[in-house]
């Protein structure tokens, strides 16, 4: 038998069958509505009967270059006739004739990015049928004109515009404002004219064979797939390409055929805060397309309580009923055609982080879904979101002082955000990409078509259009901030500029916009980043911290971020790269001197100006940390860095130079000469400094065991501010970190200095600190002798930045800013490897050092430090490692928690 391409909703039981039985086999095939529209109608919820054309024939047809698979349209045919069985109504026929929509519906949802088209089946002769049936010539044509716009703009491309242009035209001439006004003759000369644009554009007459339309909106839905806007948005959302799109055929109902219709769209709890309340638009007397795209101004669903109250009541109970079995927040459609509630596609609804949290906690609690599923509903892209910037209240309060707030719309999703004005998708993306601008982008609305701009900038901001509108489902998705609907908003775009008022702000000119109160201003406001202390995300993460496996720490160098990164939750500390303390005025001339200094008496002095400053650097960070470990890594970068710029010296002594030539005072010569004196000194120290690739040069340990006087000030430091802390009551735990080390004898020479140098320091003290000694891995060799460097270190931490680079060759400092973007865009790399880690190389490489170092030390400490540790995909591999932490920046800490719970529940299941 040939392949079943079409499933009937009530034939959602064979469905599972072929998808063995599982339902997310039956989303792949049928696609997300698809298998929405079925399982509703299963459990008995008014669905107007349809059919599924399904994924793989989508994929069959576009893999075979445009041809339908054999016997497809047999089945589709064959399905129609049922779904007339079922309504009583005939496709094409001309007494009761039967309308049909035909929607997309791929696996994941990617809302408006294909195509759809409503009201298959009209033409003149079943327009009049209908038109007899109901009495209203009005709804007729108006859903006729609909069906030829649709199917010019979506079938056959032609530009949207052109159909606008005869409708302002029609309105015009009517003298009316709104289409709801325009009449039954109006719409029928709008249907005339708009079949013979069609003519002019498409060369060909309107089908008005329904068969015939049929067929050709369901090859424009299967084509839909690879469009340019799916296809960016898959990209942008990380959806396969491979995956095509079901087609979905439904009996249309009509919401605009008069005042006892009505369509609307409603999520099942408030989608930007996760209140459990149902919160939604509608209009009375329209079609869907008019609430989503913003074009008639939509009613609050609150009110339809009390202009429909029994279908809201209905409503309410189907949309608690979806909720409970889906077990998830909903996103409904539905309508209301004369008196009776249809629901015409549910799934599970986009929301902001903070909505997400609340949703997630309050369905636990209420035991409708487990604390692991709680924890896997939040993403942690959406934790990141609680850190993200915000305005503070005096910056915005100072604003509104100074008369810059311009005006305040819908908050459909939070953050802050100030850019440049870009009145299109295109010029967004392009000051976005090619000039590093920041952009806020505006529109009166957005479509699909606008999304690579909605991506590129830092937020969104519209004149139309409610919380359930495109701009605001794409934005909440993807944590852009955003304001919709600020009707004060005056855009020209023939102008490119906006007015507010008697405000008016051009393209390119500055603007703030606040997504979390609504408010849009002028001119850049400064951000500020909140603390993470909404109560309900820090139960999420503590629940996230009774599932994972590994420990996470934090990278930070001074007290106060090893505060904030104890209060977000880090349980050590995995990195204080000591090096960033001695940049700070008061120190650098010290490190300098030590550096240019060929007296070892005044290396000694300067080293031991040095020393009070790291000791107290370090106890502040052991107070911070009482408790807890914290690896404290030696002197890493090459020294030249401490040093002036060779070009910047150059330039300075040249211009000393020229000043003596001109001078004719002997005191300011004197001081002129001891100048240049100077200048040249440092000159040649930086010159005999210069190598040509300092990333592979004198640095970390090497640095150390050719000044061992420096390790021993390091070391010396550490634990007089080890045993200071202890004096004082603090549970001290130091860790001395080596870094680049490659070969084993490094690590032993080091370790004996370290050894002497502590001993002298806590015999000196009369206290015994506790303490470990251990080794970066960052450079191949080192991963690959694991072993032998387990002998002497009793902890690893895996330098994943250097050991990108070295892995891969390629210079971390340089290669994002070139070829590396060329890479990826060319797909010969699937990620960035500095930000996601190489799992086949480095995180090879890692393995092995983890097998191998245990091998000798079975529980040898196994972290990882470099940025790769704030990284979700790279915990889900450190975890599989069996690492005993990450560490990541203080701002990463909450995320990482909840990766590291995601990659213990995710154990076992595949995607
Ligand atoms: C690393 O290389 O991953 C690391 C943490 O060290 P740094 O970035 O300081 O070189
Ligand atoms: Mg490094």
């Amino acid at each position: 038998m040939t392949k079943k391409w079409v499933y009937t909703f009530s034939e959602v039981d064979k469905a599972e069958e072929y998808g063995g039985g599982e339902w997310e086999g039956v989303r792949g095939f049928l696609g997300g509505k698809g298998a929405n529209l079925a399982e509703m109608t299963r459990i008995g919820i008014p669905v107007p009967p349809g059919f599924t054309v399904t994924t793989e024939a989508c994929n069959a047809y576009l893999e075979a270059g445009g041809t339908f698979p054999e016997e497809m349209w047999e089945q589709e045919k064959d399905a129609l006739e049922k779904v007339e069985r079922e309504t009583g109504k005939k496709f094409g026929d001309t007494k009761n004739p039967l309308l049909v929509s035909c929607r997309s519906g791929a696996k994941f949802s990617m809302p408006g990015m294909m195509d759809t088209v409503l009201n298959i089946g009209l033409n003149d002769k079943t327009a009049k049928a209908i038109a007899k049936l109901t009495g209203d010539e009005r709804f007729v044509y108006d859903a006729y004109r609909r069906l030829v716009q649709m199917f010019g703009s979506v079938v056959m491309d032609m530009p949207g515009e052109v159909f606008e242009e005869v409708l302002t035209k029609a309105r015009d001439k009517a003298g009316v404002e709104t289409d709801t006004e325009l009449k039954a003759e109006d719409w029928k000369a709008v249907t005339d004219e708009f079949k013979s644009i069609f003519k002019r554009y498409t060369n060909k007459d309107f089908p008005t064979d329904p068969y015939e339309q049929l067929k050709m909106a369901t090859e424009a839905v299967f084509k839909s797939w690879n469009g340019k806007r799916a296809i960016d948005y898959r990209n942008a959302a990380k959806i396969s390409h491979n995956l095509g799109t079901a087609v979905n055929i439904q009996t249309m109902v009509f919401g605009n055929m008069g005042d006892d219709c009505a369509t609307g769209v409603a999520l099942t709890r408030n989608g930007t805060t996760g209140e459990n309340q149902i919160e939604g638009d509608y209009l009375i007397n329209a079609q869907g397309e008019d609430v989503v795209a913003g074009i008639r101004l939509t009613e609050d669903l609150r009110k339809l309580k009390e202009e429909m109250p029994s279908i809201y009541d209905e409503f309410e109970q189907i949309s608690h009923r979806l909720e409970k079995h889906y077990r998830d927040m909903q996103d409904v459609e539905f309508t209301v055609e004369k008196g009776k509630l249809w629901m015409l596609q549910t799934r599970d609804g986009k929301r902001t982080a903070q909505s997400a949290v609340r949703i997630a906690i309050e369905m636990a609690e209420d035991g409708l879904i487990t604390r692991e599923e709680a924890v896997m509903r939040v993403t942690p892209e959406q934790v990141d979101f609680f850190l993200h910037p915000q305005f503070d209240r005096k910056t915005t309060e100072a604003a509104k002082d100074t008369g810059n707030l311009l005006a305040t719309g819908l908050n459909v999703s939070p953050g802050a955000a100030f850019g440049v004005v870009a009145f299109d998708a295109d010029l967004a993306e392009a000051w976005a990409k090619k000039e590093g601008k920041q952009v806020i982008m505006v529109r009166p609305e957005t479509k699909p078509d606008d999304v690579h701009g909605m991506l590129a900038a830092q937020g969104i901001l519209t004149s139309r259009g409610g919380r359930t509108s495109h701009a605001a489902l794409v934005a909440r998705q993807f944590g852009k901030p955003a304001v919709v609907g600020v009707s004060e908003l005056d855009i020209d775009m023939g102008r490119r500029q906006m007015k507010v008022k008697d405000v008016v702000i051009k393209e390119g000119d500055w603007i703030s916009i606040d997504g979390t109160s609504g408010e849009v201003y002028a001119g850049k406001l400064e951000t500020v980043v909140p603390d993470i202390k909404d109560p309900l995300l820090l139960k999420l993460l503590t629940w996230a911290d009774e599932f994972r496996r590994l420990g996470v720490w934090a990278n930070a160098d001074y007290p106060s971020d090893a505060q904030r990164a104890r209060d977000y939750g880090a349980e050590g500390i995995g990195l204080c790269r000591t090096e960033h303390m001695f940049f700070e005025a008061e120190r650098l001339p010290f490190v300098q001197k030590m550096i240019m200094t060929d007296s070892s008496s005044e290396q000694r002095e300067a080293l031991n100006a040095l020393l009070p400053f790291q000791r107290e650097d370090f106890a502040g960070l052991f107070r911070a940390m009482d408790g807890l470990p914290v690896i404290i890594r030696l002197i890493d970068p090459p020294l030249h860095e401490f040093l002036p710029n060779h070009v910047d010296l150059i330039r300075e002594l040249a211009d000393l130079k020229l000043r003596l030539q001109h001078c004719g005072k002997l005191e300011e010569i004197d001081e002129l000469l001891s100048q240049i004196n100077t200048k040249e000194r440092i000159l040649k120290r930086v010159e005999s400094l210069s190598e040509q690739n300092p990333m592979l040069g004198l640095r970390g340990v090497r640095l150390g065991i050719h000044i061992p006087e420096l390790t021993i000030m390091q070391v010396r430091a550490i634990f007089e501010a080890s045993c200071l802390v202890a004096k004082e009551g603090v549970d001290v735990h130091p860790e001395i970190m080596i870094p680049l080390t490659c070969h084993v004898n490094e690590l032993k020479v080091q370790r004996e200095v370290l050894e002497t140098e502590a001993k002298k320091v806590m015999e000196k003290q009369g206290i015994e600190i506790d303490y470990k000694f251990g080794t970066m891995i960052e450079i191949p060799r080192a991963a690959l002798t694991a072993d032998e460097i387990a002998e002497y270190a009793s902890f690893f931490s895996f330098g994943t930045n250097d050991l990108t680079q070295t892995t891969f060759g390629i210079s971390r400092d340089d290669a994002e800013a070139s070829f590396l973007v060329e890479y990826m865009e060319k797909g010969i790399l699937p990620d960035n490897p500095f930000a996601t880690i190489d799992r086949n190389g480095v995180g090879e490489l890692m393995k092995i050092a983890v097998k191998k170092g245990r091998a000798i030390k079975p529980d040898l400490e196994c972290g990882i430090c470099g940025e790769h540790g704030g990284d979700p995909q790279s915990i889900l591999l450190c975890h599989e490692l069996g690492l005993t932490y990450v560490s990541c920046s203080p701002f990463r800490v909450p995320v990482a928690r909840l990766a590291a719970a995601h990659a213990v529940l995710r154990e076992g299941k595949t995607e």
